[in-house]
């Protein structure tokens, strides 16, 4: 899963795409701006490395002028979604935690056949579409109406997914589109 900070100036957001790794945040003519795959640190940024559970390990020197969700940043701080990450040397932006996910929906095979959708509480028989959570892995049946070998002949189309907010496995909000989680306002 790719994971990104969004950073905002003013009224137009950019994206910082934060990728595998090591990474730094630094600032550049007084806007931040991500160095990939950091081999060289620089005393002015930030250390970013994703960590497991859609979160960012940063590191934080006490030189970098750092700050988190407002506050001076501790040396080893772990930020999530929504939390917002700023440098001295680049007031003007600020950079917030943003998710990108890529739902996992497709035909149920190997495995997760047989698994239980904890929506409907039946098996998901192979070939159903479902929805896989990204972060707990729980099956969630997703049929469209004119593609539901489950349905008995009585219409039932199982289409659990979209009957409820939240994965239930990990309370996680379900994503069925291809994106951010959450864009901040600015
Ligand atoms: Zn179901
Ligand atoms: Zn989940």
């Amino acid at each position: 899963m790719r994971r990104k900070a969004a950073a905002a100036r003013t009224a137009k957001l950019e994206t910082l795409e934060i990728g595998d790794g090591v990474s730094e945040v630094t600032a550049k003519r007084g806007r931040l701006r991500l160095v990939p795959h950091a081999k060289k640190v620089a005393l002015g940024g930030v250390i970013v490395e994703q960590v497991a559970g859609d979160e960012l390990l940063l590191l934080c020197g006490p030189q970098r002028g750092a700050t988190v969700n407002g506050e001076p940043a501790p040396p080893v701080a772990v930020v999530g979604e929504k939390d917002q990450i700023a440098l001295d040397e680049a007031a003007e932006s600020i950079a917030y935690v943003a998710v990108y996910r890529e739902p996992n929906v497709g035909p149920a095979t190997g495995s997760i056949v047989g698994n239980i959708c904890p929506v409907c509480r039946t098996a998901v028989r192979k070939g159903t579409r479902v929805y896989r959570c990204s972060n707990c892995g729980t099956t969630i049946h997703l049929e469209q109406p004119d593609e539901s070998p489950e349905a008995d002949g009585d219409g039932d189309v199982f289409d659990c997914a979209l009957r409820v907010p939240n994965c239930p496995g990990c309370r996680r909000p379900i994503q069925l589109h291809e994106g951010y989680s959450w864009v901040p306002e600015v």
